[in-house]
């Protein structure tokens, strides 16, 4: 169009799921570093309180 016209920009988020093992709330995680890995780091449930370490389940036998 006109040589003024502003693009729209675009960036990536990714949004993890979390389930809490204890009381079983559930939560998520949004992020914009999409190759961030959160396996491993520990994080509290927002409801229960508990701190517990991130195990990513494979995305083949998560019922998506
Ligand atoms: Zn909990």
């Amino acid at each position: 169009m006109t040589g003024d016209q502003k693009p729209i920009r675009a960036s990536r988020e990714v949004i993890w799921h979390l389930t809490c093992g204890s009381c079983h709330y559930y939560w998520t995680y949004p992020t914009m570093n999409i190759s961030e890995d959160i396996s491993g780091k520990t994080f509290h449930c927002p409801l229960c309180g508990v701190k517990s370490d991130i195990t990513v389940e494979d995305l083949t036998t998560n019922g998506q």
